[in-house]
C-alpha cells in the first residue's frame, strides 16, 4: 500500500513542495511511517508569503462579519468530521484517541468559534475606538488595523488546537496567514487547509507550509514581508526566533517551556476527584503539555500520608495502545524525544534521585510492539537546584518535593528560569491570594488545573513567554493602533 503524501496549502491550492522533498511521519505507537510530509523549503515559504500579500488588501477589507461567518463555517466542518480528526491526532501524535476526542479537537473548534464571534464584538469596538474630545479644538480616534501578512508557527504537542489558537485570531482580525504546523504532527493541519478551501476561504488567506524549522520556519521569520510572528515552541527555538526577528523589528509572541510547580498545602482538600486531578496535572498526555505540573510540592506535614495516596493513583494509570478507551498514557510522540525523556530519567538517577515508580520504557504486545512507551515516573529526593527539577523533561516525569511552610514553597516554586504555570492546592483563602500574587508565573490556578476561558490572558513569564495569547490580548497581538486626529476649530494648543 503506498503511504499517503500530505499537501501544502499555497494561493487556495494544495501542492507539492517545489523541490519534491519528503519527510516520514511516524505513528508513535507503532513506530511505522504512515503518511509523508512536504520538506518545503525557502522557495515554498516565498510563494506562500506572495499569496498571502496578494490576498491581503482584500481580506483587510472583508467586513467582519463575513470573515467571522468563515471561520464559523470552518468550525462547523471541522466538529462534522470530529471522529476523524481525532483518530488522525491521535496515530500522528501517539495522545488517547479519548484525548483527542474530550480535548484536542473539540478545543480547535472552540478556537475557530470564539475569535469569529469576538471580532464581531471587538470589530465595532475597533474601527472608533477610544474616540474623545481633546478640548483643544481636535477629536481623537483610534484605528485598529490589521498588520498584513503574518506567521504562525506552532508545535507536536496539542496540534490543531494550538495551530487554531492563533490562525484563528490572525484570521478574525483581518490578517493573511502563513502557517507551519510542526512537522513531527502534521496531519491534522493538513486535514484543516483541505477544509478551508471548501469553507470558502479567498485562495492566499490562509496559507500552510509544511516542513522543518530551519529551513520553512526561519524563512517565515525572516521574511520582510511577514510583519508578524506567532510562535509556540521550546524556549531554545524561541530564542532564536527572537533573535532573528529583532533585526527587522519584528512583533514576535513567544509562547515557549515550563517547568510548573503544583503546591499542595497540609490544609488542601484532598478530595479523590482533587487528587485525580493533581494526578492528571502531571500525567495528561504522557506529560507532554506546556502547562503539566512536573515539580509537586509537597507540605512536609502531610508528604508521607500524600505520597502514599498518590503512588497509588499513579500505579492505577493505563499506559497503552492509544486507540483503547481504557489507556490513560499513549506513545511518546517521537523515537527522539523517548529516548530524551528515557535520558532525563537516567540522569534523575545520577544525581540521586529515587525513583518511586516507574522509571523506564515499556514494551506492549501486539500492533504497538515497535512503540514508544515510557510508565508514568515518580521521582523523589532531589533538592530544587538538581537538574532533573530545573530543566524541562516534557514527560511523563515528576519530581516530589517537600516543603515546610509558605514561603519556603514559595521560594521553591520560583526558583526556576520559566514561569508559565503554577497549581495551588489549599483552602486558606488568604494564602491563595497572598501566593498568586507572589508566584512569577503567568497562570495561576487555584485548586483546579487547565481550565482555561478563552476570554482570559494566556502565556508565560521568564523565559516561558513574551506576550500574551487570548481574547483581546490575541486581537492586540495581531493588530496595529493608529491614532488619527481631526482638528475642528482654531486652537490655543496648537505649536
Ligand atoms: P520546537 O521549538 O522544537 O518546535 C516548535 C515549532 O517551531 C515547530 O513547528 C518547529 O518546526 C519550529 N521551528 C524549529 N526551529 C525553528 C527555527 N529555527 N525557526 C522557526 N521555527 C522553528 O518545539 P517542539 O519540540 O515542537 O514543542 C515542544 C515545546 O513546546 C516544549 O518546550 C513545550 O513546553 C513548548 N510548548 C509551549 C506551550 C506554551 O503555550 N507555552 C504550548 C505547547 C508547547
Amino acid at each position: 500500500m503506498s503511504i499517503p503524501r500530505l499537501a501544502n496549502l499555497i494561493d487556495g491550492r494544495l501542492q507539492a513542495p517545489q523541490r519534491d522533498a519528503w519527510l516520514d511521519v511516524h505513528e508513535p505507537a507503532t513506530g511505522a511511517v504512515f503518511a509523508h510530509c512536504p520538506d518545503s523549503g525557502a522557495s515554498d515559504v516565498a510563494a506562500a508569503v506572495a499569496a498571502a500579500a496578494r490576498a491581503a488588501p482584500g481580506w483587510a477589507s472583508t467586513p467582519v462579519e463575513q470573515r467571522a461567518r468563515l471561520l464559523q463555517r470552518l468550525a462547523d466542518l471541522v466538529e462534522a468530521r470530529l471522529e476523524e480528526f481525532a483518530a488522525l491526532e491521535s496515530r500522528d501524535s501517539g495522545k488517547p484517541l479519548s484525548l483527542a476526542r474530550r480535548l484536542d479537537i473539540p478545543r480547535a473548534v472552540s478556537n475557530l468559534r470564539y475569535f469569529a464571534a469576538a471580532i464581531i464584538g471587538w470589530g465595532s469596538e475597533s474601527h472608533a475606538m477610544e474616540a474623545g474630545l481633546t478640548g483643544a479644538g481636535a477629536i481623537n480616534y483610534t484605528l485598529r488595523q490589521s498588520l498584513g501578512v503574518v506567521g504562525c508557527i506552532s508545535p507536536w504537542n496539542l496540534p490543531l488546537y494550538l495551530f487554531t489558537w492563533k490562525i484563528a485570531p490572525a484570521l478574525a482580525a483581518g490578517n493573511t496567514v502563513v502557517a507551519k504546523p510542526s512537522e513531527v504532527t502534521p496531519c491534522t493541519a493538513a486535514l484543516l487547509g483541505e477544509l478551508s478551501i471548501e469553507a470558502g476561504f479567498p485562495p492566499g488567506v490562509l496559507n500552510i507550509v509544511q516542513g522543518r524549522g530551519p529551513g520553512v520556519g526561519q524563512a517565515i521569520v525572516e521574511h520582510p514581508r511577514v510583519k508578524a510572528v506567532s510562535f509556540t515552541g521550546s524556549t531554545a527555538t524561541g530564542a532564536h526566533i527572537a533573535a532573528t526577528a529583532a533585526a527587522q523589528f519584528k512583533k514576535i509572541s513567544l509562547e515557549m517551556g515550563g517547568k510548573n510547580p503544583a503546591i499542595v498545602f497540609a490544609d488542601a482538600d484532598l478530595s479523590d476527584a482533587n487528587l485525580d486531578t493533581i494526578v492528571r496535572s502531571g500525567f495528561a498526555n504522557q506529560g507532554e503539555i506546556c502547562l503539566c505540573g512536573s515539580r509537586l510540592l509537597v507540605q512536609r506535614s502531610i508528604y508521607d500520608a500524600f505520597r502514599q495516596r498518590y503512588l497509588a493513583r499513579v500505579q492505577a494509570l493505563r499506559v497503552g495502545d492509544p486507540h483503547d478507551a481504557g489507556s490513560d498514557l499513549g506513545a511518546m510522540v517521537s523515537r527522539t524525544h523517548y529516548d530524551k525523556v528515557l535520558g532525563c530519567i537516567e540522569q534523575a538517577r545520577a544525581e540521586g534521585g529515587r525513583v518511586l515508580y516507574g522509571g523506564e520504557s515499556i514494551k506492549l504486545p501486539g500492533r504497538c510492539a515497535g512503540g514508544w512507551f515510557i510508565a508514568p515516573t515518580v521521582i523523589e529526593g532531589l533538592p530544587s537546584a538538581a537538574p532533573t527539577n530545573q530543566q524541562e523533561i516534557f514527560g511523563p516525569v515528576v519530581s516530589l518535593i517537600p516543603f515546610e511552610d509558605e514561603d519556603e514553597a514559595l521560594a521553591i516554586a520560583n526558583d526556576s528560569r520559566y514561569g508559565l504555570a503554577a497549581s495551588l492546592w489549599t483552602q486558606d483563602l488568604s494564602r491563595a491570594h497572598r501566593l498568586a500574587g507572589r508566584l512569577e508565573f503567568g497562570i495561576v490556578w487555584i485548586n483546579c488545573w487547565l481550565l482555561r476561558d478563552l476570554r482570559t490572558p494566556f502565556g508565560g513569564a521568564k523565559q516561558s513567554g513574551l506576550g500574551r495569547e487570548g481574547g483581546n490580548e490575541a486581537l492586540h497581538f495581531f493588530t496595529e493602533p493608529k491614532n488619527v486626529c481631526i482638528a475642528y476649530g482654531a486652537s490655543s494648543v496648537h505649536p
